[in-house]
């Protein structure tokens, strides 16, 4: 598995939602705008290489882009390449605490 492999396959909302979602698109790409990451709420700055996962939901009807930045998408290497779920856990504890 390749490290951009890895990242794609991390399910960003495990057991956190009961809504009908269809996943548009999940891949890697260079954003062009400043985002905020799904992961720990920080800012993305714009030319950063993020994972975007675009969804529908399908109760709501509307249709939404989640983003993670570099930093997250290392963690998340280190979870699903090493095994070593305490980068992700620390990224997702700051983004509950914003
Ligand atoms: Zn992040």
């Amino acid at each position: 598995m390749t490290r951009d492999q890895a990242i794609l396959c991390y399910n960003l909302f495990e057991g956190d939602r009961d809504s009908d979602v269809t996943i548009f698109s999940n891949k890697m790409l260079v954003s062009r705008k400043q985002h905020t990451c799904v992961v720990c709420r920080e800012d993305i700055a714009p030319k950063t290489r993020v994972r975007a996962q675009t969804e529908r939901d399908n109760d709501d009807k509307i249709v939404m882009t989640f983003y993670v930045c570099e930093t997250c998408c290392s963690a998340i290497v280190e979870l699903v390449l090493r095994g070593n779920d305490e980068p992700i856990s620390t990224r997702t504890a700051l983004g509950m605490g914003k």
